[in-house]
């Protein structure tokens, strides 16, 4: 069986790498939801939830390239301190989004900071990791007019808004 296009699906999952340190989890949280058919979770983690019924559980196992690429080197710029607003504190691990020529969002993490240099990073946080998701399938469901109009969920797990 697979889940048609425009379903709301909620899942609870933990998401580990492959050396097992837990990444991201929804345990104690809002299990997540998302409408079907919309690219709005990892391609390869939608394929196999489509094969899940409700109430099972999974482990799947994504590759990197698969997941949010390899890691490119490339990715990894210098830039002057002054090209950051003079009273932010920077720290590593602080993420900023640029805007590209095209005025594309172009997120990135702040990887060192020296004295008159900043390194950023625009690799994706979990590029270059396999993933390994521990998935349940909680519910498939309609979704209402207000979501469909909007294309996405909404209510636990999904947008708040
Ligand atoms: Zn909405």
């Amino acid at each position: 069986m697979s889940i048609e296009q425009n379903k709301v699906v909620t899942f609870e999952y933990t998401l580990k790498d492959d050396a097992g340190n837990i990444l991201d989890t929804t345990e104690g949280a809002s299990p997540f939801s998302f409408l079907s058919g919309k690219g709005q979770i990892l391609p390869k983690l939608e394929d196999e939830i489509n094969k899940m019924i409700i109430g099972s559980k999974k482990q799947v196992k994504i590759a990197a390239t698969d997941a949010y690429g390899e890691y490119n080197e490339q990715a990894v710029q210098q830039v002057d301190r002054s090209s950051f607003p003079a009273d932010t504190e920077l720290q590593p691990g602080m993420q900023f989004v640029a805007n590209s020529p095209e005025g594309k969002q172009m997120p990135f993490i702040v990887s060192e900071v020296m004295d008159n240099n900043v390194k950023i990073d625009f690799n994706h946080p979990l590029a270059g990791k396999n993933l390994e998701f521990d998935v349940k399938l909680v519910d498939i469901r309609e979704p209402t007019p207000e979501e469909l109009a909007h294309g996405h969920s909404h209510g636990k797990g999904g947008h708040q808004h």
